[in-house]
């Protein structure tokens, strides 16, 4: 479930400050009202904590499809193309 992050419309709100930060599945409706104070409140930012981004290493193939030039050292010291 994605963490949504809400803010009073007229901050700081007594009982719970600047926000809070509240789990909700992604196809519910943004809260109006804080549920501890009943303060109008802003959905401000969305985490999505579920799906992780996991780089890949590029290979050497992929950059240079990308545009990249990959050089190679040599015995000698030098670098020269791939
Ligand atoms: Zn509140």
């Amino acid at each position: 479930m994605p963490l949504y992050r809400y803010a009073p419309v007229k901050p700081p709100c007594r009982l719970c400050g600047a926000g809070f930060e509240i789990q909700q599945p992604a196809a519910a409706a943004a809260l109006a009202d804080c549920p501890t104070c009943g303060q109008p409140v802003q959905r401000s930012l969305i985490h999505a904590v579920n799906t992780p981004k996991v780089l890949k290493p590029l290979s050497i193939s992929g950059a240079k499809s990308a545009g990249f030039t990959v050089l190679k050292r040599t015995s000698s010291g030098e670098f020269e193309k791939q």
